[in-house]
Formats: structure tokens, sequence, C-alpha cells
């Protein structure tokens, strides 16, 4: 669709007024969760707010909201405000410059509908190694386990910043959510090459992480024959290859299996690797095909440690089941989209966002917007203006169609 050039213009604005903040020399940004950085990024989302004269608050784990009315069964329009490192401009921002967007809208159209737009703390797993921590803990979804003890970069764990901050690693539980709305970037392709301006999530696929331990034995790489080895690092390879296979196996279940981290010890070049830590993600939409992908990875990797001599040992450090996103809210926002003629198709998410967070506990959207040759989580990271105001328009034309 055509959009109004002033519409255009305050996208810009609002997108420019987080530009800097973060900034590397590299030309990328480094806005980790529960530091300054995000703070900064908080800041500047109430003084934009502040000009749209929306109230501001904070919950008890930081995340910050503008509302333009106190009244309960409000739409929740959320994103966040952190970062990777070294990562893009648009991943989470662009929902809260939709919101932003819509609040304007909304505003000016005098719509009679409470709406608050929320900036979730800490939803990449970069600083605490733990994602959508801000969503997660007031929604009691993701954490039932106590995650104070993690531990940032700069080495404070999660529990210090929060007494440093009046932070509670245990608040009270949001309410008064009639529906939960984001848009976020694809950070894949698949928008980009059908052409398509709007993505409809259907469902966000469940990440399910795992560390596998492999324990060999260091020794000279010179003086231990080929036939005495006990290489922890060759295993590993063997396993990485696995893991692939079990992967592509899959695929036609829409389910990814990526082996992201090894850590190899010592990692000296004359010395046969004797330790090596794996870090496995696998991802799915499907329970089932999450399950038969762990149990083939786990027997495949505990058949070649046992060829090999190696010891095996995994442990299971993140699981999220896949999440559906609410039938009438998918359905709304295809309509939205259609009267404005935007294109859109549905589609399923294999990154987790904040709207997992909430999908348990009130009905849930969340639109797509397409990324630049699908780049993510890097300074290349791209989406147009343009893009960032369709799926801002599609959110706001559905809200109009709720408002009546
Ligand atoms: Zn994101």
């Amino acid at each position: 669709m055509e959009h109004q050039i002033a519409d255009i213009q305050y996208c810009e604005h609002l997108f420019n007024q987080f530009y800097d903040i973060g900034s590397t020399e590299s030309g990328g940004v480094t806005r980790l969760g529960y530091t300054k950085t995000e703070d900064r990024m908080h800041d500047m989302f109430v003084k934009l707010g502040s000009s749209l004269n929306l109230r501001s608050y904070q919950d008890q784990v930081g995340n910050t909201y503008l509302a333009n009315s106190a009244d309960d069964g409000y739409y929740l329009i959320g994103s966040h405000l952190d970062s990777v490192i070294e990562g893009g401009r648009y991943d989470g921002v662009a929902g809260i410059i939709a919101g932003l967007m819509v609040m304007k809208w909304a505003a000016e159209d005098g719509l009679k509908l409470p709406i608050r737009i929320g900036a979730f703390r800490c939803e990449e797993s970069s600083n605490f190694g733990c994602c959508t921590v801000g969503s997660g803990l007031i929604t009691k979804e993701a954490y039932k386990q106590d995650i104070g003890g993690l531990v940032s970069k700069e080495g404070e764990t999660l529990e210090e910043v929060f007494k440093k901050n009046g932070y509670s690693l245990h608040p009270a539980k949001i309410t008064g959510i009639k529906q939960y709305l984001e848009l976020h970037i694809e950070q894949g392709k698949v928008l980009e090459e059908c052409q398509t301006s709007v993505g409809i999530v259907t469902t966000i696929a469940g990440p399910r992480r795992f560390n596998i331990y492999l324990r060999g034995m260091a020794e000279h790489s010179g003086a231990t024959p080929m036939s005495m080895r006990y290489d922890a690092l060759c295993a590993a390879a063997e396993i990485i290859l696995e893991i692939e296979r079990i992967g592509k196996k899959e695929a036609a279940y829409q389910s990814v299996a990526t082996v992201g981290v090894v850590t190899n010890h010592p990692n000296v070049l004359n010395v046969i690797p004797g330790e090596v830590e794996l870090g496995v993600d696998i991802r799915g939409i499907e329970v089932s095909s999450l399950n038969r992908m762990e149990r083939d990875m786990k027997e495949a990797a505990k058949q070649i440690c046992k060829n090999r001599g190696i010891e095996y040992l995994d442990e299971k450090i993140g699981d999220i089941p896949p999440i559906g996103m609410s039938d009438s809210v998918e359905l709304g926002l295809e309509r939205a989209a259609k009267r404005l003629g935007i294109s859109s198709r549905r589609m399923i998410s294999g990154a987790g966002h904040d709207a997992m967070s909430f999908a348990n506990i009130c009905e849930t959207g969340m639109v797509f917007i397409p990324c630049l040759k699908g780049i993510s989580h890097n300074r290349a990271e791209f989406t147009s203006i343009l893009s960032i105001c369709d799926g801002a328009r599609v959110i706001y034309e559905y809200l109009k169609g709720e408002a009546v």
C-alpha cells in the first residue's frame, strides 16, 4: 500500500532516535539485556511516548510500558529493545516502532481502544544465556525454575543486577491483557523470496537445547599413534554431522537441528583434544518431531562415543514447547492485510519471541515483515521503513476492527 509521507517520516524519526544507542565501531549495535545500554533504549522509549502524551510505567522486572488508557482489557503491543553482541538495529526495535506508530494513529483518529506498548527486557540470550527474561518472568510462563544464578558477560549474577536496580525475580503476574500483538522482522528469507509484504505467524517453534560433554584423552599429538587415540574432537565431528543428518530427516516437519557451540580443550596445536563440549539447538513446531530428534541424537552420539572409547554425557538446558498463535487473531490480521491491499501469507516462526511468553495467558498474534536476505543478529540486518509501515498498518487496521 501507499504510505503517507508523514507516516514514513515519523517511522524514520523513531528509528533514528534509537540509532546511536549502543553503536559499535563495526557499524552494528550491542545493547545487551539488563545493561546501561538497554536502560538508555528504555529511556528513549519513554521519551518518545511522552511526546505522544502517553503514560509510562515500569513493572517489577524493568519492562517499560506506554499506555493510552488505565483501563483493563487492553491490547498489548510488545517487543524488545536489547540486541545480541554486534547485532542489527531492527530486531525488536521494529516492533516497538510499530507500537508507537499505532499509538499515534489511534490518537489522531480518536480510536476508543485501550492500547499499551510493552518493551520487554533481555529477550536475547546473549547476556545471561537465557532468552525472553523480562516477558517470561511477568507471565510466569518461561521460568518455573530460579534463574537468579545466571551470570552476565560482565560476571554479575542476574540476582545481583536485579538487586541493584530494585527489580524482583518473583514479580506479580501481569494482568488485564485482552490480546498480545507483536511485529517482528522475519529473520529468514521466506517473505523476501515470495515477495510477500507481511507474514502472519501460526506457530512459534520451540527451542530445545542441550550441552553434550565428551571426554577422551589429551595426549601428545606427535607421540601417540593413530590407533591409540581417544580424540574427543573427532567424536564431536561425527556427532555434528549426525545431528545435521537428523535435522535434514525431520525437515519435512519444518524442524531444524544445529550445533552452534564447540568448545575444545585444551585447544592446542600439538595436543590431541581431550575434552569437547557441544551446544545443540533443535527446534520444531511438532513435539513428536522434537522427541524423535532428541532420541535419535542421543542414540547416535552414544554409539559414536562407544565406538571411539569416549565418555559421553548430555544435559538438557532448555525446553520451550512449540506454541500456537490464536486462530481468531491470525484470521483478523489476515483480513486486515487484505483490506489494506497488503500481501500476506501464513508462516511459522523458527526464532523465539516475547510472544511465546504471552500465548498461554492471552490471545496472541504476530506479524512478520521481510528483512534483507533474511540476515539478522548481524550488523548487516536491514528492513525498509516501508515494511515497518506495512506491518504497523496491518496491526492498526486489525485493532480498528476490534474497536467496533
Ligand atoms: Zn527479536
